[in-house]
């Protein structure tokens, strides 16, 4: 599966907003006999880029079928805690996470659209 930019807004499948939520983000899914058809996604205006990119992401994944994860680290987790999903470890001051995916992530995944799981190979927290 792959994400394209539409040439426009009517024919797109999933129209992604930045706006002012109390939340840190959402996708409303549009679904015909329980497939997702479309979808809007929001993400909260205010947060750093770093932020953003992980609501994005996890936004995203519901886009893609995925519910919240909230036995393991994972970016389907429910809740950010500051800067992370809440049950993955914080990155150190000045670093971020290399990937926005984690291994729960990409095994979901990998069960709705078929494929293979690598093992995560390099570091988990990258500088700024
Ligand atoms: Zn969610």
């Amino acid at each position: 599966m792959q994400f394209l930019k539409s040439p426009s807004a009517r024919n797109a499948d999933v129209l992604v907003g930045v706006r002012w939520f109390k939340i840190a983000g959402e996708a409303r899914l549009q679904r015909l006999s329980g497939r997702i058809i479309g979808a809007q996604v929001g993400i909260q205006n205010g947060q750093d880029r770093y932020t953003m990119a992980l609501v994005l992401a996890h936004e995203f994944g519901h886009v893609l079928g995925l519910d919240h994860e909230n036995g393991v680290c994972a970016t389907m987790n429910s809740r950010l805690a500051v800067n992370h999903p809440e049950y993955c470890p914080a990155p150190p001051p000045g670093m971020w996470v290399c990937r926005l995916l984690r291994a729960d992530d990409v095994r979901g995944a990998v069960s709705l659209y078929g494929g293979t799981v690598r093992r995560i190979r390099g570091p988990e927290f990258c500088p700024r």
